[in-house]
């Protein structure tokens, strides 16, 4: 059951902030996919953080002066409610998503200036829809022309989403809550990857059980396109064809994470087609999960946005000396940079509403510092393409291991934990799968649950 009073709440703080400046989102607009077929709806997230409105559509505009927040959206129509489904229509729409006016998305153009008009600041997305930009400076020149009846436009044209931005970093309890359940919805989607993998599939097999997984358990669609890639495809950091064949000796690298409510998770775990891991890759694996396990221990409040980063990338770059894929010292290899060849991607980044959730990584051209209640992924990797100067064994071995965590008090609450990731939990899982009673007791347990 939705809460909407954190919605409200999170208006009111935004109200408050104000000052005597008005702010007005917008949400997403329904898009074609082709003909008359649209993808799927998702609203804009800065619209739905302030809103919790599911509807295309639809615009907030927030009062600073008067402490009043007013919802544009559309109005009931049977015909359409026949054909296209329900509609709340302004008068519902107040009532329940506790704004103090509601109004026809039509009469959009017709009361704008007159909200506009007197405010000092104006907060919007501006750039962000070319569509909605020209539709708001409408609105300021027709202030503008009332300016000799003592009628004045706002000066000041802001950001809005500097002051969402900023909030939308350190989770509420409401936000924490969705993003464990959708964490364990995603776990849960991996480990059936694991039992059902088999030599002899297509990565799009295995990617049919994410999905099937993740409705099943109420998650609206997956967060992002996954990413299941067996072999040397994993050295493709965004392969998304999921097409080609999956080979026993192989390993299997899968990014795959779900919605629930708005919310992301992002979970990536590399396993072997077989079942076990071969000799060197075994030991790359551990060298990916030792880094993992250093960027983890490196979070807690106060500790820079880097430090993750830094300790997992110490770690790689201690084993690319070790396998002989770099040369020189460890610091030599770091200094360099040379260890980009093999690690060419950052350990992490924000995770919410968007999978790649806003928030800056820097302020004042330092790191930002951690905060308890700041989420973030963090997803070391290693990828080994094939060269002359690589020793063989090690080509095509593509890894990458990624968690969801929660900074606490403490250090951080890892909020993917559940899906299966040192060699000895994946391979036990693995073996177990083999055998068809117990796969056969795993899938009764799940559909009957
Ligand atoms: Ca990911």
């Amino acid at each position: 059951m939705t809460d909407y009073t954190v919605f409200r709440q999170r208006r009111q703080r935004v109200l408050e902030d104000l000052g005597e400046g008005v702010a007005i989102l917008s949400t997403a607009p329904a898009q074609v996919r082709n003909r008359d077929s649209h993808y799927p709806y998702r609203f804009d997230s800065h619209f739905y953080y302030l809103s919790g409105f599911p509807e295309p559509e639809a615009v907030v505009v927030l009062l600073g002066a008067t402490g009043r927040a007013v919802l544009f959206c559309r109005d009931k129509d049977m015909e359409r409610e026949i054909w296209d489904g329900f509609r709340y229509g302004p008068a519902a729409a107040a009532d329940l998503f506790g704004f103090d006016e509601a109004y026809s998305f039509s009469e959009l153009d017709e009361r704008l200036p007159g909200l506009i008009a007197n405010q000092k600041v104006l907060h919007y997305a501006l750039g962000a829809e070319a569509g909605w930009d020209q539709r708001v400076i409408g609105w300021l020149n027709a202030v503008r022309e009332q300016s000799r009846s003592g009628v004045a436009a706002p000066a000041e044209v802001r950001d809005v989403r500097v002051l969402v931005d900023a909030m939308r970093l350190i989770k509420d309890d409401y936000e924490q809550g969705l993003m464990r359940a959708s964490a364990s919805i995603a776990c849960a989607a991996h480990r059936r990857a694991m039992l059902a993998t088999r030599a002899g599939q297509y990565e799009y097999q295995v990617e049919a059980e994410f999905l099937h997984e993740f409705r099943r358990r109420g998650a609206q669609s997956p967060a992002y396109t996954p990413i299941v890639a067996g072999g040397a495809n994993a050295c493709v950091l965004h392969y998304v064809e999921n097409s080609a064949l999956l080979r026993g000796g192989d390993l299997l690298l899968i990014d795959a994470g779900c919605e629930l409510d708005g919310y992301a998770s992002d979970i990536t775990r590399t396993f072997p087609v077989g079942g076990r891991f071969g000799g060197v890759q075994r030991d790359v694996y551990e060298l990916v999960l030792a880094a993992q396990t250093a960027a983890l221990s490196a979070i807690r409040p106060g500790a820079p946005w880097n430090a993750p980063h830094e300790a997992a990338v110490g770690v790689l770059a201690q084993g690319m000396v070790d396998f002989g894929l770099c040369r020189g010292t460890v610091d030599s290899v770091i200094e360099s940079g040379d260890y980009r060849r093999f690690y060419m991607h950052r350990t992490g980044h924000w995770l919410g509403l968007d999978v790649h959730d806003v928030g800056d990584y820097k302020t004042d051209g330092a790191w930002r510092n951690l905060e308890v209640g700041m989420a973030l992924t963090v997803e070391p990797g290693c990828y080994i393409r094939p060269a002359d100067d690589v020793p063989e064994a090690f080509w095509n071995i593509g890894i990458r291991i990624e968690d969801d965590v929660l900074v606490t008090a403490q250090g951080c609450d890892i909020i993917t934990a559940a899906a299966p990731k040192t060699v000895a939990q994946i391979e036990a899982l693995m073996t177990a799968a083999a055998d068809p009673d117990f796969i056969a007791g795993q899938l009764e347990q799940d559909l009957y649950a």
